[in-house]
This record gives structure tokens, sequence and C-alpha cells, in this order.
């Protein structure tokens, strides 16, 4: 069984201070898989150490040197990219193809970081004024297991673009691919300290860092309640603080769309990832007067979906990351049928033909009320609530009404429609008649899904402070 004992602190490899063991379990078969090593409150301060004397080394480097680390940085994990994407489906199960997506997305935020410094005006006129944006110094990055290797190394990204240091918490769960992916950045060569990484508890070395006095952000990435920790845990110093949360996504179908084109990218939306997904569009709202015609076809859409080993690019549902999550998962859809709704397809269990993991049966609901908890809550599984509404008003209104607002999907016959409906979903992304991904424009939430935005010039004017000189030419 593999062993991974080491943490990465000031461009070396070392033992960590923390002696908690942690076992990672294989979700395909639910045997362990490794071992880990998590690091304590001890290396967290060193990590901050090692990325204070690196920022204070490395102020006032050219945008020419950063463009530089991350052009290295780009090639030396694009050069990795299938070991990468092997450890990321075996360590957490996800599927081929989104484990693939989210690998060339890695790899290319380096690449996109390093466009955006080649012209971005860190100094600027503002009236008499001159506006400089000023690096932050140390921030922290916490990452979550679904997206662990992609969040590393887009937030690292734009640490560097803006001229920070780093040190990086990825989730337990992600121990194997942080382990790899920090000895191919190591690769790079860049300077020592510019970015440490840890793998560790959240409450002990997550919260460390949201405490510490000499961390002046924190970029996060995981769940709305870990992230409500992080604004309290970080009141006293008054940290900049970036969340990504979770989601509830509504897809509204309108009566005008074409069902038989939509239904595909309605389940690729809500199955994403297995459904561990933050933007998974788990809500489908439907006219009530198509309802029937909607049902079979998500339910059709939903059985073409194969479901099974996450190594098989044909695979579109894997199994999910750990026990506690399918147990989670089994939970919801037995909720489901308690409170009511009806099952369309799925129920608890293990899929047919398989006899071990953690896979769930794709799940659709019908005769979904809102206000029902599986309409409410991030299931974070193949788990699809259809809800029928009255009109548009009744559908935007359905839509509104969650504590979440991080992605939408809107399907409509007619362009301009969508667009106006569109207009009124409070959600950070809406997605119009197609499922795909800018990664140069924002990505974040409204309401309870988060706080600032990441990706392209609105994430990296997250990392920047500005200071405005008045006066600036003024000789006394
Ligand atoms: P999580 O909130 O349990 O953990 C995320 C990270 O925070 C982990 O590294 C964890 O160790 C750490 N953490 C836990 N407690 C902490 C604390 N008290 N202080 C500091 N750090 C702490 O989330 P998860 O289960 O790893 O990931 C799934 C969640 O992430 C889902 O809710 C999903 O929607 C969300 N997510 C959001 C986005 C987005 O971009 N909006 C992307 C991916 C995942």
């Amino acid at each position: 069984m593999k062993s991974i004992d080491t943490i990465y602190i000031k461009g070396q490899f070392v033992t960590p201070h923390g002696a908690e063991r942690f076992t990672l379990v294989d979700p395909v078969t639910g045997q362990e898989a490794a071992q880990v090593t998590l690091a304590d409150e001890v290396d967290a301060e060193n990590a901050i150490a090692a990325a204070t004397a690196a920022y204070r080394e490395l102020a006032g480097s050219s945008r020419e040197q950063r463009m530089a680390w991350l052009a290295r940085l780009h090639e030396v994990v694009a050069v990795a990219e299938e070991e990468l994407i092997a450890t990321m489906i075996e360590e957490y199960g996800g599927p081929h193809g989104i484990s693939v997506a989210t690998s060339k997305r890695a790899a290319a935020s380096f690449d996109q970081a390093r466009t955006l410094l080649a012209d971005y005006p860190f100094e600027r006129q503002v009236a008499s004024a001159r506006v400089r944006m000023e690096p932050l110094g140390v921030v922290g990055l916490i990452t979550p297991w679904n997206a662990n290797y992609g969040m590393i190394c887009s937030k690292l990204a734009m640490t560097i673009a803006a001229g920070s240091t780093a040190v990086i918490k990825s989730s337990e769960l992600s121990a194997r691919q942080t382990d790899l992916l920090t000895r191919v950045l190591h690769r790079a060569e860049v300077p020592a300290g510019l970015f440490n990484i840890l793998t560790g508890r959240g409450d002990v070395v997550g919260a460390a860092l949201v405490r510490h006095p000499g961390i002046a952000k924190i970029s996060f990435t995981g769940s709305t309640a870990v992230g409500k920790s992080i604004v309290r845990g970080s009141a006293d110093t008054l940290k900049r603080v970036t969340l990504e949360l979770g989601g509830k996504s509504p897809t509204i179908l309108l009566d005008d769309a074409d069902f038989d084109k939509a239904m595909p990218f309605i389940a690729a939306a809500a199955t994403m990832n297995s459904g561990q997904a933050c933007l998974a569009g788990t809500r489908l709202l439907v006219p009530r007067a198509r309802l029937q015609e909607a049902e079979q076809g998500i339910v059709a859409a939903f059985q073409a979906l194969k479901v099974g080993d996450p190594r098989d690019p044909e695979t579109r549902i894997g199994p999910m990351v750990s026990a506690t999550q399918y147990q989670r998962v089994q939970g919801y859809i037995r909720k489901g049928i308690e409170e009511g709704a009806t099952l369309l397809l799925g129920g608890t269990g293990l899929p047919h033909g398989l006899e071990r993991g953690y896979f769930v049966r794709p799940t659709v609901f019908s005769n979904v009320r809102n206000d029902m908890t599986i309409a409410k809550e991030e299931i974070f599984g193949p788990v699809l609530s259809v809800i029928a509404y009255d009109d548009e008003e009744d559908a935007i209104a359905i839509a509104n009404d969650t504590i979440y607002g991080l992605h939408a999907y809107v399907f409509s016959g007619d362009v301009a429609r969508a667009n106006r409906v569109a207009r009124r979903i409070e959600a950070g992304r809406v997605f119009i008649n197609c499922l795909y991904d800018e990664p140069m424009a924002p990505f974040g939430g409204f309401k309870q899904s988060g706080l600032g935005r990441e990706f392209g010039i609105f994430g990296l004017e997250e990392y920047l402070e500005p200071k405005t000189l008045l006066g600036y030419e003024q000789s006394l």
C-alpha cells in the first residue's frame, strides 16, 4: 500500500511534524489504498514562515519573472498530464471524461494567468490620483477533494500573477493527487517558498491558516458550512476572503424548448462528476403542461449514462468519493421517498451489476416540491429533482427560491426569451442552451454560494489591493 509521508515547505519535501495517519480508500473497491501522514499546526506555522520569507525576498519581482515562473509551471503540469489524470481517477473515482477536462483546465490556468499578466495595468490614472494594484502578501489556499488538483493550479496561478506567495492546504481525501502534483510543480524550479503545500485536516491546518495574522487572504473552495466558519474564523484579523461554495442549481426548461435536444445536456449537467460538482443542475423545472413528456425524456437521458469503472472513457457516473459520501446520498434518496416525492428511476442500494464500491444508482424524483429536503440541500450525488411550474414567472420564482446562487441552466427555442429569463436568475453563471466552460470568465456565486469571483481578470483582482497615491508628482 502506498504511503505518503512528506509535505512541501520552502522548496523541499520534509517529514511533517504531525503524526496523525489517515487512510485513503479506493472508492471502486472499498479497499484501503494509501496511508497518509497529516500535517498539523506546527507544519502550518513553518509553511507560513517560509511563504513570508519568500514574499519578502521576491517583493518587487518583475512581471517578466512571474510570467517565466508561470510558463514553467504550465509546462511541467502539461507534461505530467496523463499521470495526473490517472491518479485523480484512481483516488476519488472521477469519471475519465471530466477528469481529463479538469486536468487540461488545471494546466491551462498557469498559461491564462500568464496571458493576463502580460498586459494587466498594475498602475493607472484615476482623475488626479495614481492607483497601484498591490499584492496582498501571503495567501492561504484551501481546496476541496472534488476539484483539488485543478483548484490548486488555478488559485496558485493567480497568486503568482498577483505577486504573492502561498500556503496551500489540500483536502486529505486528495493526498495522492496532491503528492504527485507537488512533485510535478517542484520540477519547475521556481523560487523556494513561493508555494508551500500541506495535506492536513481542515479543522487543524485549515483553521490555523484562517486564524493566522500572517495570512492576508484565504481563497477557499468547499462547502457552504465550512465557508461560513472561515468567515467567522478570519474576522479577528479581517482577512480578505474568497469563497467558492455549494449550489443547488436550477435548470429551467421553458415550454418552447426542444425537449429531445435539451435532455442530454440536462442529464450531463445533473450528473457531472458523478453528481459531485458544485455546479450540478440538480433541480429540473418543467412546464406542468409538458410534465409527463419531460419525465420520460429525462429518465431516458439518465438511463443512457453509463455507470461503472471511472477509467472507462464511456463511463459517465463513477463511485462516490467515500463511504461517508455514499451513505449521505443514500440518506437523501430515502428522505425523498419519505417526503412523498415520486421515484421515477434509481433508488437506494448499488446499481445493477455492481457488487462493491461506493456506486449510487442514478436517481430521478418527480412531483418534488421546492421545499422538500432533496430540493433544498446539496446532495452531491447523481440525484435529480423534477419540479413542475405553472408559467414563466413561477419558474423564475422557484429557481430563485434557494439559499444558493452558483449556476443555472435555461433551455428555450427562443434565444431572446432565454436571455430575458437568464437575466432574472440569481446565479453567478447561467448556461443558455449549452454546457461548456469559459475559463477567462468570472466564476462564483450569488447568495450563500460564495463571496468574490475566480478566473480571468475578476479572479486576478481578488488577489490585489488598490493603493491610491495622491500628489504623486508633487515635490515639496
Ligand atoms: P469541505 O468544505 O468539507 O472541505 C473543503 C476544504 O476545507 C478541505 O480541504 C477541508 O479539509 C477544509 N476544511 C474543513 N474544515 C475546515 C475549517 N474549519 N477551516 C478551514 N478549512 C477547513 O468540502 P469538500 O467536501 O472537500 O468539497 C465539496 C464541497 O465543495 C461541496 O459543497 C461543493 O459544492 C464545494 N465546491 C465548490 C466549488 C465552487 O467553485 N463553488 C467547486 C468545488 C467544490
